[in-house]
């Protein structure tokens, strides 16, 4: 049996780059699970390879239009 494991990280935001600590939990193999913004102030954004964060002043259009511009090159 194996167990997920739990690490506080710290990210940017991906519209203005203020940075938060996130509760990340990761499988044994490194796959990301779930993510929990313990910094007052942001959200997490959904993604399947990396723990996102954003301020929760920014609209969820504006947040978008980051991820994918961010995401793009690191696509290959
Ligand atoms: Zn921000």
């Amino acid at each position: 049996m194996s167990e997920n494991k739990n690490v506080v990280e710290i990210h940017g935001c991906i519209v203005c780059a203020r940075l938060f600590d996130i509760l990340v939990m990761y499988t044994p193999a490194g796959k990301l699970v779930d993510s929990t913004v313990i910094s007052p102030g942001g959200h997490r954004v959904m993604d399947e390879r990396q723990p996102l964060v954003a301020c929760n002043t920014h609209t969820a259009m504006e947040i978008e239009a980051y991820k994918r511009s961010k995401l793009q090159y690191s696509e290959c």
